[in-house]
């Protein structure tokens, strides 16, 4: 069945001449796949589109030449352009779009997102976290609006579908994900493309500050819980930001008998970034939602504010105690 909100969505955006498209702070590939698929299928059907993340987009997306229609907040104005809508792409609730958080109150608001933990925080919500990437309900959206694919859009609606399932690896790659990605393969998209792009583009300084990573590790309840952080300090050291930490807290999962895996990261000193994973069965956005942020079940994160070494201290204490309390 189709969903009533997925129609309305449709039928609201193929009414409308000016929309903006806004993805979530610290933006990833999906977010930034979601963002650019919608906004270039609404520009083929001759809409007025405004695209922004309130965020830098990290540098190696820059390969992907379509990335500098994405403006930051403070390049556009939303209230001279006065959109008929504005459509929230991968965000599971209004923190999460940093400063547009204000603007949406006064707009119509469409949210397109596959969190469990989203908020309804649109006038249409469709949410389905059955998805693996948002970037599939974009390519469904596009679809049912008859937006015709050509390579470069079928390259960047690929790029999310790619990114959420871990390059096809976690448990949300489906036979679905795996559809989706073979028809916008057909339409000529290339994943070997986008894997170099993101995962054979690190400069030397990353290992380096990688390796301090390892360092700091530690394991917990019989090596089932591992975790890590690094300090503002680390990245000055080895002249990174903390785009130089994202695919971290995976290789903390890759340890052999690791079900939960836990990043700590301070790259704004007393603002410390959460990463958690698990591995098979641990629910991680149900501890990241009752800290104040969210995420899926498998991958989850929070920005708490604070002193590094008590946020780790509490947080591992509630994760022990939560993780003890389910096995
Ligand atoms: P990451 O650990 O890579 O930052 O985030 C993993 C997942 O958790 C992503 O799906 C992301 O959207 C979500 N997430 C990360 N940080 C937050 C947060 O502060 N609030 C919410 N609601 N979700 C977050
Ligand atoms: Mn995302
Ligand atoms: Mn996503």
């Amino acid at each position: 069945m189709v969903a009533n909100e997925f129609l309305n969505i449709v039928g609201t955006l193929n009414e409308a001449k000016k929309i903006v498209v806004i993805g979530h702070i610290m933006p990833d590939g999906d977010d930034i796949s979601s963002v650019l698929s919608l906004s270039l299928g609404l520009k083929k059907l001759g809409k007025e589109i405004l695209s922004s993340i309130d965020w830098k987009i990290p540098g190696y997306f820059h390969e992907i030449d379509e990335v500098k229609h994405i403006r930051n907040y403070d390049e556009i104005d939303v209230y001279g352009f006065n959109p008929d809508v504005i459509v929230v792409v991968d965000a599971s609730s209004p923190d999460r779009v940093g400063r547009f958080s204000e603007v949406l109150k006064d707009f119509k608001v469409i949210v397109i997102d596959h969190h469990a933990t989203n908020t309804y925080f649109g006038d249409i919500n469709w949410v389905d976290p059955t998805f693996g990437a948002t970037a599939q309900m974009v390519l469904r959206i596009n679809k049912e609006l008859q937006v015709e694919y050509d390579e470069r859009l079928a390259l960047v609606n690929l790029m999310g579908i790619e990114t959420d399932t871990g390059f096809f690896k976690y448990s949300n790659a489906d036979e679905r994900v795996f559809n989706d990605a073979a028809y916008l393969i057909s339409l000529g998209a290339r994943p070997d493309v986008i894997a170099r792009m993101i995962l054979e583009n690190k400069r030397l300084e990353q290992f380096k500050l990688l390796s301090r990573m390892i360092d700091n590790l530690k394991l917990e309840c019989d090596g089932k819980i591992a975790y890590s952080f690094l300090s503002k300090e680390d990245y000055e050291e080895f002249n990174c930001t903390d785009e130089d930490s994202g695919g971290f807290v995976s290789e903390i999962r890759a340890i052999k008998g690791v079900e939960i895996a836990i990043f700590f990261y301070e790259y704004v000193k007393g603002e410390v970034h959460i990463s958690f994973r698990s591995k098979e069965w641990f629910d991680v956005s149900k501890i990241a939602f009752s800290l104040g942020g969210g995420g899926h079940p498998r991958a989850a994160g929070v920005t708490i504010n604070g002193n590094i070494e008590d946020i780790i201290k509490e947080v591992i204490k509630l994760t022990k105690a939560t993780f003890s309390a389910q096995r």
